[in-house]
């Protein structure tokens, strides 16, 4: 199976009830990018790929289609299957995972429209058809950040994240001891997601002041150098997500006893092919997470849900999606949907989302 086009779109994805705020960024719209393969014999598949704005992550939307423009030309004709995809991307252009994620999550959605099955059985077999989520409350104000909890809690979510950072301490402090006030006692897990922001003193004096919540720290400080040093001190579990930049890195961190578990986004490590990879290492070291993504529409959510599937239950920590913070699917019938806190799995091939491609004008690149 080799490519024939590749056809490249931007579209403007606007928040509901905006903005999403997090430690590092104030969110409104964000730019995602789409990409559409078509394979010799015209079977097509889609991918996608949204970074959170240029702050988040070293990733941004102009970045995303600047290299993809870059590899496009020498792609056409290439192999499709993914591994043979990858030595193709990397001997073209180095680095720009979240670019090739967007190529490697379309050619996973060809072959599996072309072969008649899901993406979740190309990647091994689904563990589950309805597959857990968790929530993520933005920064916001402690007592509300706790009425948002219950709810969530009471829809049937198994899982909560609440984004701290980017203001006084005592106010993160506060707000995750309301949060367990509403919470504690429901059998809900609970993360705190500091997305790089919180220096090592500050970090510290969470987790002693919060000794009594069990709570995951998500990412509380930006560098691993950081995340080494209070490692001991600290009385809860540590999870790595935006510092897992590509799997040499989650290597190292598993490997060395940096961090219990991981935070893990489809496109920062470079799509479904290495993301497969990093589930088996988490597995063979017991390690959970979740298969995320920063944001995007039904194509990216589509990708993380079929990944996520296939995760071992007692380490799939859940499949976070943009879905309840954007206004639109692409795909009006099948579009991924959060339910009772869970996503059943599509029925259809491949990703099981067909997007209406009318929504996304004309192509901004084709090859
Ligand atoms: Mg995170």
């Amino acid at each position: 199976m080799k490519i024939r086009e590749i056809h490249v779109y931007a579209h403007d994805l606007p928040v509901a009830n905006p903005p999403f705020v997090i430690a590092s960024s104030t969110v409104w719209s964000l730019q995602t990018t789409l990409v559409r393969l078509v394979a010799e014999d015209g079977t097509e598949g889609w991918g996608e790929t949204c970074p959170v704005g240029p702050t988040y992550a070293e990733a941004h939307a102009g970045g995303a289609r600047a290299a993809l423009a870059e590899m496009a030309p020498g792609l056409i004709g290439a192999d499709l299957w993914p591994l043979a995809l990858h030595r193709r991307m990397d001997a073209l252009l180095n680095g720009h995972h979240y670019a090739k994620a967007a190529l490697d999550i379309a050619a996973h959605d060809l072959i599996g429209k072309r072969l008649g099955v899901r993406v979740a059985e190309l990647l091994g077999g689904a563990a589950t058809e309805r597959v857990p989520s968790y929530y993520s409350s933005g920064v916001g104000d402690p007592d509300e950040t706790a009425r948002i909890a219950a709810d969530r809690v009471a829809e049937g979510y198994p899982r909560l994240q609440v984004k701290l950072g980017g203001r006084p301490v005592e106010t993160d402090i506060e707000a995750l001891r309301k949060v367990w006030e509403a919470v504690g006692g429901s059998g809900v897990r609970l993360a705190a997601d500091g997305n790089r922001s919180w220096n090592t003193r500050d970090v510290l004096r969470l987790s002693r002041e919060c000794a009594d919540i069990p709570v995951v720290l998500e990412q509380p400080c930006d560098s691993v150098e950081e995340l080494a040093r209070v490692r001991p001190q600290l009385q809860h579990p540590i999870y790595l997500d935006e510092g897992g930049v590509d799997l040499n890195t989650v290597i190292t961190a598993a490997g060395t006893g940096l961090v219990d578990g991981f935070g893990m986004k489809v496109t920062r490590i470079g799509g479904l092919q290495p993301m497969r990879a990093f589930r088996d290492l988490c597995a063979a070291r017991r390690l959970p997470h979740s298969c995320d993504d920063a944001w995007g529409g039904d194509v990216i959510a589509a990708a993380c849900l079929h990944v996520g599937a296939t995760v071992r239950p007692e380490l799939n920590e859940g499949v976070w999606i943009a879905a309840p913070y954007i206004a639109e699917h692409y795909d009006p019938r099948a579009g991924i949907r959060i339910e009772g806190g869970h996503i059943t799995m599509p029925t259809g091939p491949g990703l099981g989302v067909t997007p209406d491609a009318t929504l996304f004008g004309d192509p901004i690149a084709s090859f």
